[in-house]
């Protein structure tokens, strides 16, 4: 099977690691694949979509990327910085004010370059893809010639940054001697789930994938990604037979709400660090890895050994909110 092209940008393979201790603990064996670590500026899982969506827009002729997210979105941030390393624009359409402290991936935003346009939270919901195709109009009368990469690069083109990412762990697994018999996620925007499931298919592998959605519920996001996984495949002409009920997404873990903490999120993730050195972020891995472990205690994993879990970054995503919530 024939997938898109893409350019190379992310540090691959990214390291797979047990976590020895928490595997003791749960009485699983709890590995994590290290995509915090697919670069610096670029860091975290949406390098590997906008390889493919860069590529896209480069092959269009484009100078400048549009994209949108919440004020402390990874992905503005690595499109920012992506766009940078080209040569090319980046112009941001943020949900938030810019009286808010400057910190985390919006100071990057800034030293990277990126135009920004702040927005409602309205405005963000109802109309984020009218604003970003008028940026587009205002900058060709400037001479530019803009694409546009939707929220979180979660569509067709993007997710197949984690078809290609499941067929890295494949090679992984051979390499380590190890078979993974659930692979588990963060789910934000769908895309990251879609890639891995798709790519999961297509090599006839048998391991579940799980994601654990970190706003939204279940329903949508199985909806989001049987729509992903339909759009995949005008790229490859392979449709797969899928349906609702195979696209396993874990709700109750949003807690408070998106990019919102609560003590035990944070205590969680302070508690694995100590006992790990691995950190993750409050928005989606924190929240994703809690999730599985609540899980797994409750016997909801008594199918599974092997856990792969994907650290999907978002370190720059601390904020003060958060932080204040550190013991
Ligand atoms: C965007 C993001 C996710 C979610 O991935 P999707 O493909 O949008 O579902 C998970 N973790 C981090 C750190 C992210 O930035």
């Amino acid at each position: 099977m024939e997938i898109p092209k893409f350019i190379k940008i992310a540090n691959l393979p990214t390291k797979i690691e047990k976590l020895e201790r928490l595997s003791k603990e749960l009485g699983k064996n709890i590995y994590i694949k290290r995509d915090d670590q697919t670069g610096s500026e670029v860091s975290g899982n949406k390098i590997r979509k906008l390889e493919f969506a860069v590529k896209e827009a480069i092959d269009n002729n484009s100078d400048y990327l549009i994209t949108c997210g919440g004020i402390q979105s990874n992905h503005a941030r690595a499109t920012a910085a992506v766009a940078a390393k080209l040569g090319m624009g980046s112009y941001l359409v943020l949900r938030g004010k810019e009286d808010n402290e400057i910190e985390g991936n919006l100071f990057l935003d800034k030293i990277l370059g990126a135009n920004i346009k702040f927005v409602t939270p309205e405005e963000y919901k109802n109309h984020r893809k009218e604003i970003m195709e008028n940026i587009k109009l205002e900058l060709g009368k400037k001479g530019h010639r803009a694409y546009i990469i939707p929220e979180g690069a979660s569509n067709g083109i993007g997710s197949f940054g984690y078809y290609k990412a499941m067929e890295e762990i494949l090679k992984q697994e051979e390499e380590l001697g190890i078979k993974f018999d659930a692979i588990a996620m963060a789910v934000g925007s769908g895309g990251t789930y879609a890639g891995l499931y798709y790519g999961n298919y297509i090599n006839e592998n048998l391991a579940k994938i799980y994601g654990i959605n970190v706003c939204d519920n279940s329903e949508f996001f199985k909806n989001r990604v049987l729509e992903l996984l339909e759009e995949m495949s005008q790229y490859t002409n392979v449709k797969i037979p899928v349906n609702k009920e195979n696209i396993n997404i874990i709700d109750g873990y949003v807690g408070l709400g998106y990019a919102l903490s609560q003590k035990e999120e944070i205590e969680f993730i302070q508690s694995l660090a100590k006992l790990e050195g691995i950190v993750l972020d409050p928005v989606y891995t924190g929240k994703a890895m809690y999730g599985l472990v609540e899980e797994i205690k409750k016997g909801n994993f008594k199918e599974h050994n092997n856990i792969l879990f994907i650290h999907t970054g978002g370190l720059f995503g601390w904020s003060g909110e958060q932080i204040g919530l550190v013991k």
